[in-house]
C-alpha cells in the first residue's frame, strides 16, 4: 500500500467523526507546497553522481511548517508527503504552533563517506534554501540524519540568510541546540509507555519489551524503559534482531554500537533472530522504531504483544491495524507516540529566537507537562467516543488544524 493512502485511511476514519465534508477532507489533506530538486555532487573519487532530493510542506495553518529530513534508500515523494501530513496532525495533537512538512534524499548514507553525505546535504540547502526558514519551515533529524547534519544545514543556510540558528532544529548543544533533544523522542515514548501501562492496569516490571530499531529512537526508548523497570528482551537494527529472554545488557550493547559505526553487528550476547521474528516474539509490548509499514495485513494476525506503542512512522498499515484491533491489541499511535522529538525541536526553536538556553531539568520537565497533557486529551477522546487512541488522536489534530485553517479564512 502506498504510504500516503495509508495516511489518508486513518485521515478519514477520524474525519467520518468529525463528519466533515469532502471539501474540507481535500483541503486538509493535499499538501501546500511539493519541492522536488536535483542533487548533483563531486564524489571523494572525483566521479559525478546525482540524488533527488524532496521537501513537502503540508499545512501551515497554526504555525510555520515542521518536519524531519530523512536520508534512507526507499525515500520517495509519497513516503515524504505521508510523513509531512503526518507531522501535521503529531504537531496539533501536542498543540504546539507549527503546521507539518517532511524532506528526504534516497541515499544510503552508511555506503557515503561523511564528507560526501556533507557536499550531498549543503547542496540539497543550495537548492531549497527559500523555501525554508525559521518562520517558514523548520527542518530537524529523522532517519539517517543527526546533529552534524543539522549544524551543516544551519551553515550553509547562513550563507544565504544571514545567521539564523533557529531555521533547524536538533543541532548540536555546543552549536545551538538543546540538552535533551537527541533523547527525547525516545523518552516521550518511554514516558507514553508508563502512563499507558498504567490505564491499562499492568506493571513495568511485568513487562517484557521488543523494540525494532537501536537508532535515535530506539536505543533511547530502550534505555528509559530499562530505568523504568520494563524488561528489554529483545531489539534490533539493518543488521538483524538480538534477543536475550533474561533481558539484554543494554550498556554492552551501546558500547558495541559505539565501536562498530552505529550497528550491533557482531554482538554475541544474545540470541540473533530476523527482524520480520523480533516483531512476532511473545511479549508484553512491541515498539515499532525503525522503517514505516512493517506491519502489514500479512503478518498482524501473528503478533502476540497485547500492547504497541509506535516509535517509528507509520510502522502498521491501516488493514494490520483493523485487524490488530479485532485481537483487542491496544496501539498508541505514532502522532501521538514519537511526539516528543518535535515538542523538544520546539523548545530549541523557542530557546534560538530568545537567544537564552534551559538547562536539561527543564526540557525534560516542560517535556513532560506537554506530552502528558497530550495523552490525557487523548485518552479521554476514545473513552468518551469509544473508538480506539489512533482515531482519538486523529479526531484531536484534525480538529485542531481545521479550526485554525476556517478561522484564519481561506480568500
Ligand atoms: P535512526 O537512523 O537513528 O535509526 C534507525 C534504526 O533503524 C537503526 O537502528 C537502523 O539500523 C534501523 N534500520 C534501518 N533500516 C532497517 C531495516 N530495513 N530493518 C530494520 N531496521 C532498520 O532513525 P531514528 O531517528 O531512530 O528514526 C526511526 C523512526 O522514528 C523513523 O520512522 C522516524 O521517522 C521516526 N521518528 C524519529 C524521530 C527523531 O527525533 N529521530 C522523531 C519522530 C519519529
Amino acid at each position: 500500500m502506498r504510504a500516503f493512502d495509508a495516511t489518508q485511511m486513518y485521515f478519514d476514519r477520524a474525519a467520518d467523526h468529525l463528519e466533515l465534508n469532502d471539501n474540507m477532507r481535500r483541503l486538509l489533506l493535499i499538501p501546500k507546497r511539493e519541492v522536488q530538486v536535483q542533487i548533483a555532487v563531486e564524489m571523494d573519487k572525483g566521479e559525478l553522481a546525482t540524488f533527488i532530493g524532496y521537501r513537502v510542506q503540508h499545512n501551515n495553518s497554526r504555525g510555520p511548517m515542521k518536519g524531519g529530513l530523512r536520508y534512507h534508500p526507499q525515500v520517495d515523494l509519497d513516503e515524504v508527503r505521508s510523513l509531512a501530513a503526518l507531522m501535521t496532525w503529531k504537531t496539533a495533537v501536542v498543540n504546539l504552533p507549527y503546521g507539518g512538512a517532511k524532506g528526504g534524499i534516497a541515499i544510503d548514507p552508511l555506503r557515503l563517506s561523511r564528507r560526501e553525505v556533507e557536499r550531498i546535504t549543503r547542496k540539497f540547502i543550495d537548492e531549497i534554501h527559500d523555501v525554508i526558514g525559521p518562520d517558514r519551515d523548520i527542518p530537524a533529524p529523522d532517519m539517517g540524519t543527526g546533529a552534524e547534519e543539522m549544524a551543516w544545514i544551519m551553515n550553509q543556510y547562513s550563507k544565504y540568510h544571514g545567521f539564523n540558528p533557529a531555521v533547524v532544529t536538533g543541532k548540536p548543544v555546543e552549536m545551538f541546540g538543546v540538552p535533551g533533544r537527541e533523547e527525547a523522542t525516545g523518552r516521550g515514548v518511554g514516558i507514553f509507555v508508563i502512563k499507558l501501562l498504567s490505564r491499562l492496569k499492568r506493571k513495568p516490571q511485568e513487562t517484557r519489551a521488543a523494540i525494532q530499531g537501536f537508532g535515535n529512537v530506539g536505543s533511547h526508548t530502550a534505555k528509559f524503559l530499562s530505568e523504568a523497570e520494563c524488561k528489554v528482551v529483545a531489539v534490533s537494527d539493518v543488521t538483524g534482531g538480538y534477543y536475550r529472554p533474561e533481558g539484554l545488557d543494554l550498556p554492552a550493547m551501546f558500547r558495541h554500537k559505539r565501536e562498530h559505526r552505529g550497528l550491533l553487528e557482531g554482538y554475541t550476547g544474545a540470541e540473533r533472530m530476523t527482524n520480520a521474528e523480533l516483531l512476532e516474539l511473545d511479549v508484553e509490548l512491541l515498539i515499532p522504531a525503525a522503517l514505516g509499514g512493517v506491519i502489514t495485513e500479512e503478518n498482524a494476525p501473528r503478533i502476540k504483544a497485547p500492547v504497541i506503542v509506535e516509535g517509528a512512522n507509520a510502522p502498521i498499515e491501516p488493514q494490520g491495524d483493523q485487524i490488530l484491533d479485532e485481537h483487542g491489541v491496544v496501539i498508541l499511535p505514532d502522532i501521538l507516540a514519537n511526539a516528543g522529538g518535535v515538542t523538544a525541536s520546539y523548545f530549541e526553536w523557542v530557546q534560538n529566537q530568545q537567544h537564552y538556553q534551559w538547562g536539561l531539568n527543564r526540557v525534560r520537565q516542560e517535556l513532560d507537562h506537554v506530552l502528558s497533557e497530550a495523552f490525557e486529551r487523548v485518552w479521554e477522546i476514545s473513552i468518551e467516543r469509544k473508538v480506539t487512541l489512533r482515531t482519538a488522536a486523529y479526531i484531536l489534530g484534525i480538529n485542531r488544524v481545521g479550526r485554525a485553517t476556517v478561522l484564519g479564512g481561506i480568500t
